[in-house]
């Protein structure tokens, strides 16, 4: 098998995976973590890939992030160098908040007047111009995944891949963190490919939910959300597509027998 990172031909999408397959370890201890995923993310377009634990999200992601490579298939991103936003913030401890959204400024080689108004900029955008100067351990975990946030967006890419970024927090300060992700995804009209397990967290934020099966991880399934925006995660609407979500995982994983 083959693997290349280049655009399919005719790829339209800002992330096109065409029949991606990933085997981990070799020989008896080979494990087959995803088989043949085929998806297209239109520019613009925010996805969210659920699944149960275990059965390839990261993975996938870590792939199309370029962290690892695929055993097989194609991954196409145009030109995009994509952000990347985990669970964990990620901050440097001993930086302060601005000078961990400064670190990608500088290694983008902006000069040091840029940096600055890029980063009061960046700062305004989420939420914490008046945290500048603190550091990591002053701020809570939902501040921390601003500050992430921040430091993502200071790649100035226009692909997010996020996995579970807001999985560690209280659901008050992740419905927070919901409607500023939607208010910068519309103003800067970006790509994201969200991965989560929260089923009512997906159909809050996405245009189209795909599900991925228990491993190997396969597309098993996919809707568009048409509920219009802004949303509320406790709205009926909502409710009700994350209920159909969660049915078709429980028939996957009871067809898994787990
Ligand atoms: P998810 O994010 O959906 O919970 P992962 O992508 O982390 O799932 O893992 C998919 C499968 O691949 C799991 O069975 C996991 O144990 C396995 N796996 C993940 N990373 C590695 C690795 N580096 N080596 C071997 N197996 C791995
Ligand atoms: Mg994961």
């Amino acid at each position: 098998m083959t693997s290349t990172r280049t655009a399919p031909r005719g790829a339209t999408g800002a992330v096109a995976l065409h029949g991606v397959t990933k085997v981990y370890g070799q020989g008896e201890h080979a494990v087959l973590a995803l088989d043949g995923v085929s998806l297209d993310v239109a520019p613009g377009e925010f996805v969210c890939l659920v699944g149960a634990s275990g059965c390839g999200k990261s993975t996938l992601l870590n792939l199309v992030a370029g962290l690892d490579r695929p055993t097989g298939g194609r991954i196409g991103l145009g030109e995009a160098h994509p952000g990347l936003m985990f669970q964990e913030p990620a901050l440097f401890p001993w930086l302060t908040v601005e000078a961990n959204v400064e670190v990608p400024l500088k290694l983008r080689g902006l000069p040091r007047d840029e940096r600055k108004a890029r980063i009061a900029e960046l700062l305004r955008t989420v939420h914490l111009a008046d945290f500048g100067r603190r550091r990591p351990h002053q701020l809570s975990g939902g501040m921390r995944q601003r500050v992430a946030l921040a430091r993502t967006l200071a790649l100035d890419t226009p692909v997010l891949l996020m996995d579970e970024p807001f999985g560690a927090l209280d659901a008050m300060t992740r419905d927070i963190l919901h409607d500023e992700l939607e208010r910068i995804w519309s103003e800067r009209r970006l790509t994201v490919l969200f991965v989560t397990h929260n089923v009512r967290e997906a159909a809050r934020l996405a245009d189209r939910i795909v599900l991925l099966s228990s491993r190997p991880g396969r597309i098993i399934w996919s809707t568009r959300v048409e509920v219009p925006r802004p949303r509320r995660i406790d709205s009926p609407e909502i409710a009700t597509i994350a209920a159909e979500v969660t049915d078709r995982l429980r028939t996957e994983v009871g067809r898994h027998g787990q």
